[in-house]
């Protein structure tokens, strides 16, 4: 789950990162009346869960709170890379000397935390990475000691930060580290942070991304999603409890267990089609889930036959052949389905089905053969 900019620095200040003054508005008269309070430079900050925001014109500093409404007006009616922007965060205009890019995330290979610097900061890392490799610095963190103080000064002097500002930034190193530890992220990242004119370092731009997976111990952040910002199908499938990822093939895949779900996609590549989608209805799934599994396959126009491969345990067969008919009721169409149903109560369920106009297949290899030839219309 991503978080918005204002969130996310939320969070950082939590742990001791210095953040900007400012508020979040929904309507460009409260734009107004933070500007004021703020006295009146401030920026406005299109709040949408995508990078690029400055380049796309989602990000205006102004002089003056009658600017500030003007603006959070023109920002407020945009919509950017197909995101509505719903919200604005007004903050305290910064004086910028430079920016840098300071992060966390999982590094899989190493299986640890890996903190990334640059000094650099302002555009995308990934921009960084192609342009400057030289200019990316990284440090392990071991998860049992957590971030150690002569990392942090190894990233400053490494980034040849002014020695002024070492002590500031372990600070934020340390908070930034914190914070995505005690939040269960998968990143966290500040970019750019900025040496203020004067002095100072300052968090102006903020983004986490929290693990799904553990939401369940953080009630509080599990609020904070945005559903707007997520593809209607996606809410409808955590809605019933499925695992589902959209991909570009043709073939849609309804199957029990994740290990499954992945073992049925490899066969359909290797008979040489492509999947449609990862969906697992999870073990013990009844017939209402498989309803609504399936039409939310249905629902991509780019899928030209269902695969439908349960190996019941828990889940029952004959559940799951119920769920299907309900769904076929319910959602009028002509995509061809193929089934492979083993386990408990198989008889059972492909009695149930045997009415129904579908393909059945003994094996999953050939009911990956059979979903690849239905898919190249043969
Ligand atoms: P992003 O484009 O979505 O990453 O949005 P950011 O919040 O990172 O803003 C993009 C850029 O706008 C930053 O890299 C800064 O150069 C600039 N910017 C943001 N806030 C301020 C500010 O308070 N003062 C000034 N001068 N520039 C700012
Ligand atoms: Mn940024």
């Amino acid at each position: 789950m991503k978080l918005h900019e204002y969130q996310s620095k939320q969070i950082f200040a939590e742990h001791g990162v210095p953040i900007p003054r400012g508020r979040i508005a929904a309507t460009s008269v409260e734009a107004r009346a933070i500007a004021e309070e703020l006295g009146g430079r401030v920026v406005i900050k299109s709040q949408v869960l995508v990078g690029g925001r400055g380049k796309a014109g989602g990000i205006r500093l102004v002089n003056s709170p009658e600017e500030a409404e003007e603006v959070a007006t023109e920002i407020l009616g945009m919509s950017i890379k197909g995101l509505p922007v719903r919200r604005v965060l007004v903050d305290e205009a910064a004086n910028i000397d430079s920016e840098i890019y300071l992060g966390v995330t999982n590094d899989r290979a190493a299986r640890r935390p890996v903190m990334i610097c640059s000094s650099e900061g302002g555009v995308e890392i990934e921009e960084v990475a192609r342009t400057d490799p030289e200019k990316i610095v990284r440090v392990h963190i071991n998860p049992l000691l957590g971030l150690r103080e002569y990392q942090a000064r190894y990233l400053a002097s490494a980034i040849e930060l002014p020695r002024e500002n070492w002590r500031a930034f372990g600070e934020i190193a340390l908070g930034l580290y914190r914070a995505y530890q005690q939040t269960d992220a998968t990143l966290a990242e500040i970019n750019p942070l900025v040496r203020i004119k004067g002095n100072g370092l300052l968090a102006l731009d903020g983004k986490m991304v929290v693990d799904d997976n553990a939401l369940f111990r953080h009630p509080g952040l599990a609020e904070m999603r945005d559903i707007d910002a997520e593809e209607p199908v996606e809410r409808e499938a955590r809605k019933y409890g499925l695992s589902y990822v959209k991909l570009d093939g043709s073939i849609g895949c309804m199957v029990n267990g994740a290990g499954l779900a992945m073992a049925t996609m490899d066969v359909i590549k290797l008979f040489g089609g492509e999947p449609a989608n990862f969906l697992d209805i999870g073990g013990g799934a009844g017939a209402e889930k498989v309803e609504a599994a399936l039409r939310i396959i249905l629902s991509d126009a780019n899928v030209k036959v269902v695969l439908i491969n349960i190996f019941g345990g828990i889940t029952r067969c004959d559940e799951v052949a119920r769920g299907i008919l309900s769904a076929l009721q319910k959602v009028n169409t002509d995509v061809p389905m193929v089934t492979r149903l083993v386990g408990t109560n198989e008889e059972e369920g492909r009695r149930l089905l045997a009415d129904a106009e579908m393909m059945t297949a003994s094996s999953l290899a050939d009911a990956a053969k059979k979903a690849v030839a239905a898919a190249q219309g043969k």
